[in-house]
């Protein structure tokens, strides 16, 4: 006789036993059929009652003794499978990111509410081109920006969707109001949804694809139709093609009958790449963001699991589309940190895309002009298929760019925060009509110390990372918890300017005004865009030519195209460098790429002026010379030396307490249980810590970080497993354990 089979199920989500799975014994018949996922009918409590659970996970040996347990009566035939497999998938997130199971759900599904009745809207162009020109022409002279730019868009696309207007193109509802009144449009509302794109003869001329990018779409769509579903890495500079290449895989793999889930960065979700989308897929084609309803949301899920549509676009909760048939998971921007949840379960897209396409039998399509050291560094052991596409279709050359070294600056007298290079570029752009970005790179700089003369940071003896100010004048690693005395003058260079850096755009914005009285500059950070839309706002009115200057933070260098911009200007370069965090060269290498691709979208060249203390550090170097395989080279030789990921996974533990001693305790608590745990399992790895975290309280609340490095993944999840088994069993409620991987 074989051994028994048995299995976790868990309990219908409306119940309240949602935290834990319940074991069963699989009955013999239902043995050879029982898959992770199906929908089972089990009895449960005394009574044996009996109810509906989902298979989560089959075990050979029991979890506890036989006799306690019961068996699965049958499985429940007619269910659609959608749930089952948003059930397991919430499963595994909530074993490999923390938290608990209903939040894990919340994540995966949304909450059921009321269906109303979802009408559609377009907007159709009612009046003929010549005319509609003249009516443009009268906009121009007026200035009326938000007119001419839907009445721009239906020159040509006649009809458009309502949403995509509003949403995309920011045209307020009395506006479209207003020219529909006028009689230049119309707008029509229908219960079902249609194509609203009506395509005219124009955008039938595709394009001739390149054979990079044919090859690309053979590869992936022969590999699906060989039933080996492969995992894709697309490096590719921005304008090489890689959207061209993404509606390709996608329309090849709706053909096949299957479903296509696409995830762009919200941000970078504009007007002109939704209608390359609804262009090949019609009504076929639905969007989702952020700002949806929770009734919205629960609706694109049913139409999704109805089979209503073929391909999702969204941010990263787009993710979670419950598709029957999925085909294919394509991720544009894949180092996009906006593709980490903040929230518990604080889960990587990427990570999650790779298991579901992995249980789905799906393609799954990355791409990034500069991508994440993790993804590249399984290209290249051959974990992805890598794709580089390397021509800007687009036309344009690289910009041309200048490193200025910020000491020199300073030794030549220069105190203010512009190099003399910079504003000697400026005062020629300007002069000229042209457009200037100013960046300055504020990614989590908060405390560290620096030397104004010399550009000198201090750093933690052990870690190599940046150490950070506390009360008290203590300078304290986040790392490993060393500490030393705030220093009084610069251990390089001997100059008493060590201090917070505490430059802001605000700061730049007020110069500007100085400098240049007459130049219109628009500042784009956290104060400026805290209303919704207003960021949209900022950058259209910058691309309308409403300002010569745009100030800002990591915000303004995503996704958008100025063809006016020939100058960007990146203030302190090396900030980010400091931030004590492993991967600040990789995140000021992403940032001085993308900020430097701004420069020359359109007919003039762009120039870049990149100013930094570190001019000879290679994140900056290769930045320049847009040169990613050497930045990649320099950086993984650095995170193998000091054993951080990719090269090791890293677990992250935050104790957060309400006593500074006791959290204190309960994190070296967890040490030993790590230790322990590594003591008995292979590979190797090591505990860092613990130490009082980068912030180390939050409303009173007192935080300490632990750190375990190995080189199994695994073993990581083992560990985090015990230590949360340990908290079941020794519940101190006044202390929170949070976890994060990698
Ligand atoms: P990426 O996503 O890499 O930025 P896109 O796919 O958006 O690149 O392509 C950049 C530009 O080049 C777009 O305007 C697109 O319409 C155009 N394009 C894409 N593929 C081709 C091609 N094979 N021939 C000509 N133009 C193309
Ligand atoms: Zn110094
Ligand atoms: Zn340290």
């Amino acid at each position: 006789m074989n051994s028994p089979l048995y299995a976790d199920i868990i309990i219908e989500i409306s119940h309240e036993h949602l935290d834990r799975p319940f074991q069963y014994i699989v009955p013999d018949e239902l043995r050879s059929v029982l898959r992770v996922g199906d929908s089972v009918n089990v009895p449960f409590g005394r009574s044996n009652k009996i109810i509906s659970g989902y298979c989560i996970e089959l075990k050979d040996t029991p979890d506890y003794p036989e006799d306690k347990l019961k068996s699965i009566i049958d499985i429940r035939t007619g269910e659609m499978c959608a749930e089952g497999n948003m059930i397991v998938l919430a499963w595994w997130m909530r074993s490999h990111y923390g938290g608990t199971m209903i939040q894990a759900l919340k994540t995966v599904i949304p909450v059921k509410k009321k269906m109303t009745v979802k009408t559609h809207k377009r907007v159709d162009l009612t009046v003929d081109r010549d005319a509609l020109s003249v009516v443009i022409e009268e906009c121009e002279k007026k200035h009326h920006t938000a007119r001419l730019r839907l009445l721009s868009a239906l020159m040509s696309e006649p009809t458009l969707p309502y949403e995509l207007v509003r949403d995309k193109l920011g045209v307020t509802s009395p506006t479209i109001r207003s020219l529909e009144d006028k009689g230049y449009l119309r707008v029509t509302e229908t219960e079902y949804y249609r194509n609203p794109v009506v395509t005219d003869e124009q955008a039938h001329t595709r394009y001739e694809l390149s054979s990079g990018q044919r090859d690309i779409i053979t590869t992936v769509i022969n590999d699906f139709d060989a039933a080996r579903p492969g995992r894709y890495l697309i490096h590719g500079i921005t304008g090489s093609g890689k959207t061209e290449v993404y509606i390709g895989i996608a329309d090849e793999t709706v053909r096949r009958g299957y479903q296509v889930i696409v995830l762009i960065p919200e941000i970078s979700l504009t007007y002109q790449t939704l209608l390359r989308f609804y262009k090949r897929f019609g009504d076929r084609v639905s969007v989702v963001n952020s700002s949806m309803t929770q009734g919205e949301r629960y609706d694109q899920y049913l139409r999704a699991r109805r089979g209503e549509i073929d391909v999702i676009i969204g941010p990263r909760s787009a993710l979670f589309t419950p598709f029957t048939r999925l085909g294919a998971i394509i991720i544009d921007e894949e180092h996009e940190t906006s593709y980490r949840s903040e929230n518990v379960p604080r889960y990587k897209a990427v990570n999650c895309a790779e298991y579901i396409a992995g249980v789905r039998g799906a393609s799954l399509v990355l791409g990034s002009a500069t991508p994440s050291m993790e993804s590249y560094y399984k290209a290249v052991k051959g974990e992805y298929k890598l794709f580089t596409l390397e021509e800007r279709l687009t036309g344009g050359s690289l910009p041309m760019v200048h490193i200025v070294d910020l000491r020199d600056e300073l030794r030549s007298g220069n105190r203010t925060i512009f190099s003399d290079k910079l504003r000697e570029l400026m005062d020629e752009k300007l002069s000229r009509g042209e457009q200037i970005m100013l960046f300055i790179n504020r990614r989590g700089v908060a405390g560290f110390i620096s030397c104004r003369s010399c550009g000198y940071v201090v750093k933690c003896p052990h870690c190599d990372v940046s150490m950070t100010e506390h009360r008290g004048g203590r300078l304290v690693c986040h790392y490993c918890g060393h500490t030393e005395p705030m220093p009084k003058t610069c251990p390089e260079c001997g100059s008493r300017y060590i201090a917070g850096f505490r430059v802001g755009t605000e700061q730049i914005e007020t110069e500007i005004a100085r400098m240049y009285p007459r130049a219109r500059a628009l500042r784009m950070d956290a104060d400026t865009t805290r209303e919704r839309g207003s960021m949209e706002e900022i950058l259209r009115s910058f691309k309308d030519h409403n300002a010569d200057i745009l100030i800002g933070t990591q915000m303004i260098v995503k996704g958008h195209d100025f063809p006016l911009v020939t100058l960007v200007g990146i203030l302190a370069a090396d900030m980010s460098l400091s931030v004590s965090d492993y991967r600040a060269a990789e995140r000021t290498f992403q940032l001085l790429t993308q900020a430097a691709g701004r420069a020359g979208r359109g007919e003039h060249p762009g120039e870049v002026v990149i100013q930094t203390y570190q001019p000879e550090h290679y994140s900056i170097v290769t930045a320049a010379s847009q040169d990613y395989r050497a930045f990649y080279n320099e950086e993984i030789e650095f995170r193998s030396l000091a054993s951080y990921p990719p090269v090791r996974h890293l677990l992250e533990i935050l104790v957060v307490s309400e006593d500074e001693d006791e959290g204190m305790r309960m994190a070296q608590t967890y040490k030993t249980i790590a230790d322990e745990s590594i003591a008995t399992a292979e590979g190797q790895g090591y505990s860092i810590g613990p130490a009082p975290a980068a912030i180390a309280r939050i409303r009173d609340r007192f935080r300490h970080v632990l750190y375990i490095k190995h080189t199994d993944m695994e073993e990581l999840v083992r560990i985090k497993d015990a230590i949360e088994t340990y908290v079941r069993n020794d519940p101190s409620r006044r202390i929170l354990t949070f976890f994060d991987f990698d």
